[in-house]
């Protein structure tokens, strides 16, 4: 099948795939080996050890390519793999400027793996990107932007943000976890790189710990394939398959993510027990008009402050919700509930998470594609 030119919920299920080689199997089999026979020395069928190359995990890649509207994909034994990758195309003294509201992992490879390398991080607020000019100078290699923002559900303007790097070396890469394509594409926003934990959406069934990357160039994905197979972070056989079993229904599931997600965030607003929610879908939200631009829907990321609340109080209501499950991760069909001063967030020290937004009280929902009714049932009794 051409899959170049179809739309968005064909690709996920057929967009880079064919029947394979072998057999003709529909399904991309699991090709759990190491290594591949060759007739002569270099006489192989395109794969020769599988931390270079393996074919379940190509056929993984090349439906991350279709979805995200690149040209190539790569994929890794974790986000955190994904993002260690890009950060090795920088050298010492090189600098980047990131988003100051991001995933607490990305927080801690960057602080305390790659500043002892020389790598210069520079954390900033960007939902206006003037904060983000100021920072660049000619040591500026790299612009880290997530979008929504985990988990203060701050929109960043991608456009704008492109708009700053347009002629010149300085890549631009967008977390695009929360949004998955579904919702929205950077690459054709003008990004650089797009990077996912397909642990999450992708996936979608809590079933993989995965990480992704795709590129539009050729000379930037080849140094990044180079980094993979240099480094060896790959992702197995299995794990591929279980992502690209999990994208073939990835707009279906986001659909209902986005249905719940926005019921969930009007039943809170209207809560009196409730101080405040953050969901990108209010109108009253500050980057709503930039959401409503870059993104098709809003998803099913929602976070939440109990009025007059505490840190005891967080942990108590997150420990009577019965349908929401209290885990870290999201993105999977089951609603996960999560306190990321104590979890997700605990890496980032107090002051630097308060200024951000993220209060001892702060609660964190993965609204998952239940019926809806139960999960705001289940809300309702552990906030009551
Ligand atoms: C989970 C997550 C990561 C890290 O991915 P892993 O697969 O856990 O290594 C990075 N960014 C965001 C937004 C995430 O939610």
């Amino acid at each position: 099948m051409a899959t170049k030119n179809i739309k968005f919920n064909t690709k996920t299920i057929h967009g880079g795939q064919r029947p394979d080689k072998a057999y003709g199997a529909v399904i991309p089999p699991i090709y759990q080996t190491s290594t591949y026979a060759q007739t002569t020395p270099g006489g192989h069928k395109g794969y020769q050890y599988s931390r270079s190359a393996n074919p379940t995990r190509t056929a993984l890649e090349n439906s991350l390519a279709s979805i995200e509207g690149g040209e190539f994909g790569l994929a890794f034994g974790s986000g955190l793999a994904a993002i260690d990758a890009i950060i090795k195309l920088l050298e010492p003294g090189d600098e980047v400027i990131s988003t100051n509201d991001l995933y607490g992992g990305t927080y801690r490879i960057f602080k305390t793996i790659f500043e002892k390398y020389g790598i210069v991080f520079h954390f900033v607020g960007m939902q206006g990107v003037e904060a983000v000019r100021e920072q660049i100078n000619s040591k500026t290699k790299l612009i880290w932007v997530e979008t929504p923002t985990n988990p203060m559900m701050n929109i960043i303007n991608i456009k704008a943000v492109v708009a700053l790097t347009k002629g010149t070396d300085i890549l631009l890469a967008v977390d695009n976890t929360f949004a998955t394509p579904y919702l929205q594409k950077p690459l054709e926003l003008g990004a650089d790189i797009v990077m996912h934990s397909a642990t999450k959406y992708l996936g979608g069934h809590s079933d993989t710990v995965v990480g992704a990357l795709v590129v539009k160039d050729k000379e930037l994905a080849d140094k990044l394939y180079f980094i993979q197979k240099a480094s060896g972070a790959v992702c197995g056989p299995m794990d591929s398959f279980l992502v690209l079993r999990g994208i073939k229904t990835l707009h279906v599931r986001m659909q209902r993510h986005c249905e719940n997600g926005k019921a969930i965030a009007e039943y809170l607003k209207t809560n009196p027990k409730i101080e405040k929610v953050y969901w990108p879908g209010f109108g009253d939200h500050p980057n709503h008009v930039v959401a409503k631009e870059q993104m098709k829907d809003f998803g099913g990321m929602i976070s939440f402050v109990p009025k007059g609340g505490s840190y005891d109080n967080a942990i108590k209501i997150v420990e009577k919700l019965q349908v929401f499950t209290l885990a870290e991760s999201l993105g999977g069909v089951e609603s996960l509930v999560g306190h990321p001063a104590s979890m997700t967030h605990e890496s980032i020290p107090k002051e630097e998470r308060l200024r951000i937004g993220v209060v001892d009280a702060l609660i964190r929902l993965s609204v998952g594609i239940e019926d809806v009714d139960d999960l705001i049932a289940d809300l309702e009794q552990a906030i009551e």
